[in-house]
């Protein structure tokens, strides 16, 4: 039974005007459109219209995720600290993790992804390989704080994610839960009317073996990746730049672990360079002496720069700027964008353990130094071997110019291997009675930003412009005069509601046509019927939305072109 839904009735509160803080246009579109209402930095509270476009593209998760075999379960966001201590993120994810204690002062956290207690979930239900694989999601509320929370909900503070694990016994299991997933993401975003490219990711921090992100190219998004345009290479910065200049050493070589006391941490050097917190980057450059050092971060997470330490001391520490590479290219391991330097990423080793900051350009070419102190146990030299990515860089796989390219990162597939399962003695009883360590991959996709995303490529002049089955109704009918044009909208509401469709009808008192029809083309449902001036005659207006395409036609005609 679909249903009528008034405008008169609906709370939604357009506005002419882009909100003054506004910078993305899917920001400026669904505040002003009404979908969406900012409650503080990054939070965001869904009003009508923005949570029946949540709905329609968590059902569409759902449905194909439940399509792989993928079971759904719900897990807190209200997390004990101990399990994110076991697997070393307690400490790694910084300033990124929302902690907080409860009355008797234990600690917790806000996850923000889940992997350590689907992890557990999985240690606790299944013990053995009879029980696996399993494929489990969950569509739920995520919580990072992130440094930079604008761009409206594209990047919240708080926002929906939909996360899924895979457990299997062998690593050909892995590999078949990652296509499971790869094969469902594309349908996903192919439902969803996403323009995406998949592209090469670096699995390094998190441990594993294969990872891909599932980016939708888009000016606003905050993520840079090149495209080949003669053969099928897509990567981002971070995977591109280890294909065009693999340094020796960088998760090649072996990890010398020289076992000095005063290990460099990332919250003891943060202090150090007294930087404000507004400069985070994944991994950091920084000069010592005036030489630049690469300091990598174990984890995918970004840091606080704020908060890095003394130990690189007596040496001298400063942050490295954008001029500061100018003319030496040949010593930037990152990106540096039209912004300048917009995002250093280096590739993590993940062997370097967790919750240690490590510096690459150890004295020994083809080697990770851990536990060192950089100036005391090594100088700094040009080992480091640094890669500005450049429109028009050969490309990896064929040779010809790369094109450069912004996205919104919409979904990320990890093949995690067994970092987690090694955390928490993950193991099933295998066919010989023996224990088998299960290995694991972990898959999401950004629910909420996929709105923001869909709304920055479909968007026009004129507003919102929702595919079909995202969009927050099927047809905006439009009563543009007095009685006898509401009465049609009306009946025509009735009319199609009963053929199935999903129906908004602006049937406001007091508004003039004119206004309904700039909330309409702003709201985005992709058909808006309009009851005006022929509407005696009983004859309707169509106009698609997205071509601005009309035709007249009787009720009869509207409903069998329609449903
Ligand atoms: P980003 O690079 O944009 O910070 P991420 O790589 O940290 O994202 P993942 O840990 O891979 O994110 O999380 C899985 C998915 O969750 C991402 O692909 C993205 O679509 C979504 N996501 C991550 N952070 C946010 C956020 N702050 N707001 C909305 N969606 C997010
Ligand atoms: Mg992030
Ligand atoms: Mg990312
Ligand atoms: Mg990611």
């Amino acid at each position: 039974m679909s249903q009528v839904q008034r405008m008169s009735r609906l709370m939604v509160k357009t506005l002419r005007d882009d909100p003054a803080d506004a910078e993305t246009l899917n920001h400026k579109l669904l505040v002003r459109a009404g979908y969406v209402r900012r409650t503080s930095a990054g939070v965001w509270s869904w009003l009508p219209l923005g949570k029946k476009v949540l709905e329609n593209i968590t059902r569409v998760v759902r449905e194909e995720m439940d399509a792989i075999g993928g079971q759904e379960v719900l897990l807190p966001a209200l997390l004990p600290k101990e399990p994110y201590e076991a697997s070393g993120r307690y400490e790694e994810y910084g300033d990124l993790l929302f902690r907080l204690k409860d009355r008797k002062g234990a600690d917790y956290l806000l996850g923000p992804t889940h992997e350590e207690i689907f992890t557990q979930t999985v240690k606790d239900q299944c013990t053995s390989y009879k029980d696996l694989p399993v494929i489990l999601y969950q569509i739920q509320t995520k919580y990072r704080d992130e440094a930079r929370p604008r761009a409206g909900v594209l990047r919240g503070r708080e926002f929906q994610m939909k996360d899924s694990y895979s457990f299997d016994t062998s690593d050909e299991g892995l590999a078949e839960s990652y296509a499971l997933h790869r094969a469902a993401y594309q349908r996903i975003f192919e439902r969803l009317g996403l323009d995406y490219r998949i592209v090469s990711a670096v699995a390094g921090a998190m441990g594993g073996s294969k990872s891909e992100e599932f980016l939708a190219p888009a000016p606003a998004g905050e993520d840079t990746f090149v495209d080949c345009p003669a053969c099928d290479y897509a990567a981002n910065t971070e995977a591109v730049t280890l294909a065009l200049r693999p340094v020796p050493g960088e998760g090649h070589g072996p990890v010398e672990e020289l076992d000095t006391p005063d290990t460099p941490t990332i919250e003891s050097l943060a202090e150090h360079l007294g930087v404000p917190a507004s400069a985070t980057l994944k991994n950091l450059l920084i000069k010592v002496d005036g030489e630049i050092v690469a300091v990598g971060v174990p984890g995918d997470r970004e840091v606080d720069l704020g908060k890095l330490g003394e130990h690189l001391a007596p040496a001298e520490v400063e942050l490295v700027t954008a001029e500061d590479f100018a003319d030496r290219p040949d010593l930037v391991r990152g990106y540096v964008g039209p912004q300048g330097l917009e995002k250093v990423r280096y590739i993590a080793d993940p062997r370097v353990a967790p919750g240690t900051a490590w510096i690459t350009g150890a004295n020994k070419p083809d080697t990770h130094a851990k536990n060192v102190v950089c100036g005391r146990d090594f100088e700094v030299d040009d080992y480091l071997d640094v890669v500005v990515v450049e429109e028009g860089d050969p490309c990896p796989a064929c040779g010809a110019g790369l094109k450069l390219d912004r996205a919104i990162e919409i979904g990320h597939i990890f093949q995690l291997g067994r970092k987690y399962a090694d955390s928490f003695q993950l193991d099933v009883l295998g066919q010989n009675g023996k224990p088998v360590r299960v290995t694991m991959g972990s898959y999401g996709i950004g629910v909420s930003r996929a709105v923001a995303a869909l709304a920055e490529q479909s968007a026009d002049d004129k507003g919102l412009c929702w595919p079909q089955e995202i969009a927050p109704a099927d047809v905006h009918i439009v009563a543009a005069g007095k009685a006898l044009q509401t009465e049609l909208a009306l009946q025509a509401a009735g009319r199609l509601a009963e053929a199935g469709l999903r129906v908004l009808v602006d049937e406001r008192a007091g508004v003039s046509p004119g206004v309904k029809f700039t909330d309409a083309e702003l709201i985005g449902v992709p058909h808006i019927l309009v009851a005006g001036r022929r509407a005696a005659e009983g004859v309707l207006e169509l106009k698609d939305r997205r071509t601005g395409e009309r035709v007249e036609l009787s009720l009869d005609e509207a409903v069998a072109q329609l449903s």
